[in-house]
């Protein structure tokens, strides 16, 4: 590659460097190349053709496999104070790293994140018990918490959550006041969105068919994620803050979204692998370990979400990772109405898009590095400090084999819940090593950093351009 960077290189840094991985396929925003980079003090400081690499105290053969920068995942509850039998900063970062996550933003889940005090005791706690790089939303918005929201962004923290339906329901009055916020001070609101009036009718007519899995999801149509999803674009183009729809699952829901990005609303979104890889017939397979909200859909609507990602009308893949101890998930055994909602997932963000998505020819490697870094990393701030393999960037990144098949058990999950509701299925291609900001914290299924490695990462404010 280039030499012209290699000789800026040599004269900003005159010594030998920490770290070189050559013999890579490099994932670079401008395409693949091959060749490798070099990393000082935990910054990228060199990428060029092997030819031209410097000496360094550590190098790494990565033997010609795909080198690309870690994964951002910014959609992950994993660490709430009052619920931490199903995860913890460790054991969620952990699992990020196997994962290939090197950056991950935690979503609250009864534990409110509204206050500067909030914010500053949980950078605290993320500091000392995280792996990974971190940083979280502030939530769950309501009409007294609006007032902080210029304070929270100044503290680093610009994602705000709500959600149209329960158990967290707000008004479409605090949705108005919070894009108004996100207009005027940058930032953005993340929507849970489904209409809670929908929900309702249709639960009702469930009846006693309640211990069937496949019930929750046919009381939860397409169209209650369609009508929430018009309702937060036509907000966000009144007001011009910018809103990201969390879990897109629907045909529907990425067509209003695509409506909205085309008459200008400022308007991102996010799928989940689960929505990837499973649909709406398997639950009652699946049992209860496949409740989640939004739900499982038609096979159709997972045809769209792919068509969506690839299309660039998808902007990030995010884990919505919530798994429980098991006894919660069989706690619905009779009724899945007793059951708790959510899934892993962190672990499995790469697998599911390498497996399901590149092999499978859903996916190129192009859209892999915008959906799972880039794009992630300019929707929430951290660009290009993260997400990017740049001369300057954070020595974030994690070596792939494509061609490695491994079968998916509970026994490799890290997560603190230790099942994954793909179990059993056989996959293709391996996160094998992590780096982050220089440092090798995960190799060959083992996790080799310790907690307090990871850092908070504070977001930037400004409105990050859509449709990459
Ligand atoms: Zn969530």
């Amino acid at each position: 590659m280039s030499s012209t960077l290699t000789s800026t290189f040599r004269k900003q840094t005159r010594g030998s460097v920490d770290l070189v991985v050559k013999n890579a396929k490099l994932l670079l925003e401008s395409g693949i190349a091959r060749g490798g980079i070099g990393v000082i003090d935990g910054i990228i400081v060199v990428i060029a053709g092997d030819e031209h690499l410097p000496e360094a105290a550590t190098v790494i053969d990565a033997d010609g496999k795909i080198l690309m920068p870690g994964l951002i995942d910014v959609h992950a509850h994993i660490h709430d104070p009052t619920m931490m039998e199903h995860e913890t900063f460790t054991t969620g970062s952990k699992a990020a790293v196997a994962g290939g996550i090197t950056t991950f933003v935690d979503m609250p889940l009864t534990n409110q994140v509204d206050t500067s005090k909030a914010v500053e005791e949980k950078i605290a706690q993320g500091e000392e018990m995280s792996i990974a790089d971190f940083t979280f939303y502030a939530g769950m918005m309501n009409s007294d918490n609006i007032v902080a929201i210029p304070a929270l962004i100044e503290k680093g923290i610009a994602a705000f959550k709500a959600f149209t339906c329960m158990p967290y329901q707000t008004s479409s009055g605090v949705i108005v006041k919070c894009l108004s916020a996100m207009s005027e001070y940058g930032g953005h609101l993340t929507v849970h969105a489904e209409d809670q009036g929908i929900l309702n009718e249709f639960s009702r007519e469930m009846d006693d068919e309640w211990d069937a899995p496949i019930s929750h999801s046919l009381a939860r149509p397409n169209i209650a994620e369609q009508l929430a999803i018009q309702k937060c674009i036509n907000i966000a183009e009144q007001t011009g803050g910018h809103l990201h729809i969390a879990h897109v699952t629907t045909r529907e829901g990425v067509h209003e979204v695509e409506k909205g990005r085309l008459r200008g609303v400022m308007v991102t979104t996010e799928v989940c692998p689960h929505h990837l890889v499973f649909y709406r017939d398997e639950m009652n397979r699946l049992g209860t370990k496949s409740k989640m909200n939004p739900p499982l859909r038609s096979k159709q609507d997972r045809a769209a979400l792919w068509s969506a990602l690839l299309r660039g009308n998808i902007d990030a893949v995010a884990s919505d990772h919530a798994p429980c101890p098991i006894e919660k998930k069989d706690a619905g055994s009779e009724d899945i109405r007793n059951a708790w909602s959510g899934v892993d997932g962190i672990q499995m963000i790469l697998r599911v898009l390498l497996s399901e998505g590149i092999n499978k020819a859903r996916m190129t490697y192009s859209r892999l590095l915008r959906v799972c870094s880039r794009n992630p990393a300019r929707i929430f701030g951290l660009y290009p400090k993260k997400g990017v393999l740049r001369i300057g960037a954070d020595a974030d990144f994690v070596i792939v084999d494509q061609n490695r098949e491994e079968k998916i058990s509970n026994d490799m999950m890290e997560s603190k819940c230790g099942w994954t509701l793909y179990e059993g299925m056989t996959m293709m291609g391996v996160p094998v090593m992590t780096f982050i900001r220089g440092t090798l914290v995960f190799k060959e299924g083992n996790v080799v950093a310790k907690p307090g490695y990871g850092k908070f990462q504070a977001m930037g404010s400004g409105n990050r351009p859509i449709g990459d």
